[in-house]
């Protein structure tokens, strides 16, 4: 009987990680022959950044939990390499399946194929060209020593091939991340309380920012949310600060009547304010997708993105990073002069049988 470990670290990880679990336990539940075993590397380890996730989702409690939070980039590298090694050791799988591009993903894709254990990648293939954000190297090193790259696009794809990637290991199955967003929209919650009770569907903004480009530093970070306030016209932004920005911009002291910066929110209560928002202004990769799929505009403040398929067949734009070119986007949603979502290839909320299937295809 086929073992599959599967890896999940950080927050982003947990809404692509449920859809394949509860794929997997339906083929148990239907007889299928196949073991699994959940391994949390513990990367995230906030109940709001991680336990909430679990419950919301319906995801089981980790089998293993290897405590490999905090640190810098190599400490956490290292010490996720080191656990999840002798994870590996003590339950030797025939394939570990880690998602997206988070240092989980890296460390635990190296520690298994160095014992030669296959690995499969899902979200495999995307690109933003741009090596100063961790996410792109970890992309780049675990797609160089995957056996199985399950892909969201098109472009994925065509990036694959062009490194040279066997056809016959790359499969275009949509992205799992929509599975959770389409599974779960029936079950969004609006968030109790003040500031949420005075919201008036689209007539306010959500907001999130966690890439080092725009929040390490405090000079550009108190410039993007000058501008941020100057364009939204006084509406109300419902800010849910990442930890990794609530140092800095608890230390600038910004405050406005109409912003209101909050803690992370579960994933029903931060897609019920997504869905029914007049637009979003973030430099995240998962809400421009879910975004994209809610037809909801989206203001990506980063130069590049390696979801092109956002932009083209979505509801997201490439603003940049420079603060000034926010406002004629602003002005744009404000007018309500907004492209329509197109439709995404394969983003059907199938993904994960789609994987599951080829995966015990191979395995069985
Ligand atoms: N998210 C959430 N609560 C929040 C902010 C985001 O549940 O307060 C979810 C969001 O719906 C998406 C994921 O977190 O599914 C995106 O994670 P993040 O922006 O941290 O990572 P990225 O996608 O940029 O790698």
């Amino acid at each position: 009987m086929p073992l599959f470990t599967l890896v999940a670290g950080a927050r982003p990880n947990f809404m692509k990680i449920a859809p394949l679990i509860h794929a997997l336990q339906k083929k148990q539940a239907e007889g299928v022959a196949v073991k699994f075993r959940l391994v949390h590397t513990g990367q995230h380890y906030d109940k709001n950044m991680s336990g909430a996730f679990f419950e919301q989702l319906n995801i089981p409690a980790p089998d293993a939990n290897l405590g490999g939070g905090g640190g810098t980039q190599a400490e956490q590298t290292a010490a996720i390499l080191v656990a999840f090694e002798q994870e590996l050791m003590a339950h030797r799988p025939d394939l570990v399946l880690v998602v997206g591009d988070v240092t989980s993903t890296l460390a635990c894709s190296i520690a298994a194929k160095k014992l030669q254990i296959e690995v499969a990648h899902v979200e495999a293939g995307i690109r933003s060209g741009d090596l100063s954000m961790p996410e792109e190297i970890n992309r780049m090193v675990t797609d160089s020593i995957t056996d199985h790259f399950f892909t969201t696009s098109e472009i994925a794809n065509t990036n694959l091939r062009a490194a040279g990637v066997p056809e016959e290991k790359i499969h275009f199955v949509g992205n799992t991340m929509i599975d959770t967003l389409l599974a779960q929209q029936p079950r969004f919650t609006k968030p109790q309380g003040a500031p949420f009770d005075q919201l008036i569907p689209k007539e306010y903004f959500v907001v999130t920012l966690h890439r080092p480009a725009n929040v390490d530093n405090e000079d550009s970070l108190r410039e993007l949310m000058a501008a941020i306030l100057d364009g939204t016209v006084g509406l109300p932004l419902i800010f849910p600060v990442h930890p990794r920005t609530a140092k800095n911009l608890e230390r600038l002291g910004i405050a406005a009547p109409n912003l209101h910066l909050i803690s992370p929110l579960g994933y029903l209560e931060f897609n019920y304010l997504v869905q029914h928002a007049k637009g979003i202004i973030t430099d995240s990769g998962g809400v421009t997708e879910e975004a994209s799929v809610m037809n909801v505009p989206c203001l990506t403040l980063r130069d590049s993105t390696e979801r092109a398929e956002t932009i083209h067949l979505g509801t997201n734009v490439l603003v940049g990073t420079d603060p000034k070119n926010l406002k004629p986007y602003l002005d744009k949603i404000l007018r309500g002069e907004w492209k329509q979502y197109q439709g995404i290839p394969l983003w059907d909320g199938k993904t994960a049988t789609r994987i599951v299937d080829i995966l015990l295809q191979h395995y069985s």
